[in-house]
C-alpha cells in the first residue's frame, strides 16, 4: 500500500472528502489521488518517491516551473522581514504599478486573496455602479465559488437561474442569467429582452473550465458592444488567462478591452493572490473612497506580493510568451498527431501557455456541448495511464493543462512518447 492511499484514507476522517479543494480528489478519474511531497521547475514528487512531468502546475500558476530560484529568494528575503501587516506596503504599490503598466485597461487595482475573491467584488461593484441586480455568465464557466455565480441555468436562455449547490439563496441564483459560451446571437436577443437590468457579463475570455476553449471571432466583440449599447459592465475574468495566454492576457490577445479585469493564479506566483482592477470611475466606488464595500485581513500580503512581483518581472522579458507558446503548441500539436498516427480520434485548442485535449472526432472544439459530447471514459483511462507513465495531467476531463517555462524539449519529447504508448495501448485492449 503506497503512502498516498494511506495518506488519503487518513484525510478523510478530518478532511471533507480527504481534500481541501474538490477536484483533487480525483472523482470524476476515480482512483486515489497523488499526495505530493515537493516540486522543482517542471515535475513534482509524490510522497512515494515518484517523479511526474506536471502540466497542472498548480492549476496555473506555476508559469516559470515550480520553487523558481527567484522567487523562492524573494520570499525568503521578505519572510525574515515580517509575514503580514495588516498596514500598507511598498510592495503593493509596486505590485499595482506593474499590473496597470502591463495591461492598459486597468487604471486602479485592488490585490485580494484568491480568484473567488475577485470575482465576487467584481460583481458586486458591477451591481453597486450599475444600480442592477442581474448578470450573465456562461455555461460551463467557472468564476469560484461566490453565490451568485455558482449558477447553471436551465434549458431556455431566460428561465431563472437554478444554483449548482445547496445552499444557495435561490433568489439570488434567480438573479444571474447563464448563456451559452461563443453563441453572439444569444447573447444579442438576451439584452435585447432584458439588457436594460443586467449589471454586468462576467466571461472567461479564454474558457478554461469546460476544458480549454478559445472565443469564436466575434463573440466577445459583441459582449463589448452589447455592455456599451446597454450601459452593462463587461468583466473579462482573467484569473486563469492573465499572464497566461501573453502579457497583456486574453483582453490584449483578441484587442477587447473590458470594463473590469479579474486576476489570479500567475500574478501571485504560487501564493495564494487574486486582483481586479479596470476603469478608474468604476473601481473608485470601491471602500474607502467610494460605497461598495470590500476588505482582507491578508489582502496585498507581503510575502505574496514579493512571490508575484518576482514572477511579473521575470515573465515581462522579451520572448517570454513566444517561447512558452512554442512549447504549449509543440505539446497540443504533438498529441493530436500522436493519436491520429494511433488511430484515436482526439481533438486538441491550445492558447498561450493552454491547452485542451477532446476525445472526440469532432473539430474544432468551440462549445461546452461538444466538450460533454467527447469521450470521457477515453479521459479516464488516458488520465491513470500517463499517471502511471510519471506525466501528471489535470484530472478532469473539464480542465485545461498548463505548460510552464521550466518543461525542455525532453519533457515534452518523453510526454508524447508516453502518450504513444497509452494510445498503443488503448488499441490492444
Ligand atoms: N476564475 C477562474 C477563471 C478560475 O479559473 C478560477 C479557479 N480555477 C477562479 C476564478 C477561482 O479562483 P480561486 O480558486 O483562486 O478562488
Amino acid at each position: 500500500m503506497n503512502r498516498s492511499h494511506q495518506l488519503f484514507t487518513h484525510a478523510q476522517q478530518h478532511i471533507p472528502g480527504g481534500v481541501n479543494s474538490p477536484v483533487r480528489a480525483f472523482r470524476s478519474v476515480e482512483g486515489d489521488p497523488v499526495f505530493i511531497d515537493r516540486a522543482k521547475g517542471a515535475y513534482v514528487w509524490d510522497v512515494d518517491g515518484k517523479r511526474y512531468i506536471d502540466y497542472v502546475g498548480s492549476w496555473g500558476p506555476a508559469i516559470l516551473g515550480h520553487a523558481h530560484p527567484e522567487v523562492v529568494e524573494a520570499v525568503q528575503k521578505q519572510a525574515e522581514k515580517g509575514l503580514s501587516y495588516g498596514a500598507p506596503t511598498e510592495l503593493e504599490v509596486e505590485m499595482a504599478d506593474l499590473i496597470c503598466e502591463l495591461i492598459p485597461s486597468v487604471d486602479m487595482v485592488r490585490m485580494v486573496n484568491s480568484g473567488t475573491e475577485a470575482t465576487m467584488t467584481a460583481i458586486r461593484l458591477a451591481r453597486g455602479a450599475t444600480g442592477r441586480d442581474r448578470i450573465v455568465k456562461f455555461e460551463g464557466g467557472y468564476h469560484g465559488h461566490s453565490d451568485s455565480l455558482l449558477v447553471k441555468a436551465g434549458s431556455g436562455a431566460l428561465t431563472h437561474g437554478v444554483p449548482s449547490s445547496p445552499g444557495v439563496p435561490k433568489c439570488l441564483a434567480e438573479q444571474t442569467l447563464t448563456l451559452t459560451y461563443n453563441d453572439a446571437e444569444q447573447v444579442r436577443n438576451v439584452f435585447d429582452e432584458v439588457g436594460d437590468e443586467i449589471a454586468c457579463i462576467i466571461v472567461e475570455p479564454v474558457a478554461g473550465n469546460m476544458n480549454c476553449i478559445p472565443p469564436v471571432p466575434g463573440f466577445l466583440e459583441t459582449l463589448r458592444q452589447v455592455c456599451d449599447a446597454h450601459g452593462a459592465i463587461l468583466i473579462f475574468d482573467e484569473v486563469m488567462t492573465g499572464f497566461r495566454v501573453g502579457l497583456t492576457g486574453a483582453q490584449g490577445r483578441y484587442g477587447i478591452t473590458p470594463d473590469l479585469t479579474t486576476f489570479g493564479k500567475v500574478i501571485g506566483g504560487g501564493m495564494p493572490v487574486g486582483a481586479l482592477g479596470g476603469k478608474r470611475e468604476i473601481m473608485s466606488q470601491l471602500a474607502p473612497t467610494g460605497p461598495v464595500y470590500q476588505a482582507g485581513t491578508l489582502s496585498g500580503n507581503p510575502l505574496a506580493m514579493a512571490a508575484g512581483l518576482t514572477t511579473l518581472k521575470r515573465i515581462s522579458q522579451p520572448g517570454f510568451f513566444e517561447d512558452l507558446e512554442a512549447k504549449t503548441q509543440k505539446l497540443a500539436m504533438g498529441l493530436e498527431q500522436v493519436a491520429h498516427e494511433e488511430g484515436i480520434a482526439l481533438t486538441t485548442n491550445q492558447v498561450g501557455g493552454m491547452f485542451g485535449f477532446f476525445f472526440t472526432a469532432e473539430a474544432p472544439i468551440t462549445r461546452f456541448e461538444q466538450v460533454v459530447r467527447s469521450d470521457i471514459e477515453h479521459f479516464k483511462r488516458f488520465f491513470h495511464m500517463m499517471l502511471d507513465e510519471g506525466i501528471y495531467l489535470a484530472p478532469s476531463a473539464f480542465e485545461a493543462g498548463f505548460v510552464s517555462a521550466a518543461h525542455t524539449d525532453e519533457d515534452l519529447e518523453a510526454t508524447l512518447a508516453a502518450a504513444r504508448r497509452c494510445f498503443q495501448a488503448f488499441e490492444n485492449e
